[in-house]
């Protein structure tokens, strides 16, 4: 195992340079970068080693049952957000790459986190909107849908993010480089 948090005297695998403090992000998950990097929030770039050490975030018991298996389930988020309810019978082992035990997953609706950033048309705060498939959008906080007229309410704009795009919210924290 290798996320020991109190593990202080952890090195840089990239530079070996100490690592810096715990901080945790937007999403819960708890992190740790190299003290030689930095995160530019002018120029939205990397500085320095961009090593960061993430760690895992530990399930929630729900007070809900597994529909397959009827053992209590988990609320799972992965590192970039996205909510699932999952079986605590369910693991992965890492060495076969393959799920153990039981597979029921349960991906819950997408998420929306404040962004820094404005509308161009109407100069409201954007949000960032995760789907339940993990694609993400920025928009217009007073966007909306009408369910029953089954058309859009409010500022229309949208904006699509390709995958991997990075924006800027308002930690900033979102911004750091994939884990590699
Ligand atoms: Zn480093
Ligand atoms: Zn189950
Ligand atoms: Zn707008």
């Amino acid at each position: 195992m290798d996320n020991n948090l109190n593990n202080e005297d952890e090195k840089c695998p990239k530079c070996g340079s100490d690592l810096g403090e715990l901080a945790v992000a937007p999403t819960g998950s708890k992190l740790r970068r190299c003290s030689k990097g930095s995160w530019d929030a002018q120029t939205r770039t990397a500085t320095g080693c961009n090593f960061v050490k993430w760690y895992p975030l530990d399930p929630t018991p729900l007070d809900e049952k597994c529909p397959k298996c009827g053992s209590p389930l988990v609320l799972a988020v992965t590192r970039f957000g996205k909510k699932m309810k999952k079986c605590s019978k369910g693991g992965w082992d890492k060495v076969e790459r393959k799920a153990t035990g039981c597979d029921y997953i349960e991906w819950i609706n997408g998420t929306t986190e404040p962004l820094s950033e404005t509308c161009p048309e109407c100069k409201s705060p954007l949000v960032l909107f995760t789907t339940t498939t993990g694609k993400r959008m920025k928009k217009c906080s007073t966007g909306g849908w009408d369910k029953v007229k089954k058309e859009a309410t409010g500022c229309t704009f949208v904006q699509w993010l390709k995958p991997g795009e990075m924006v800027n919210t308002n930690t900033g924290e979102e911004n750091l480089p994939p884990e590699n």
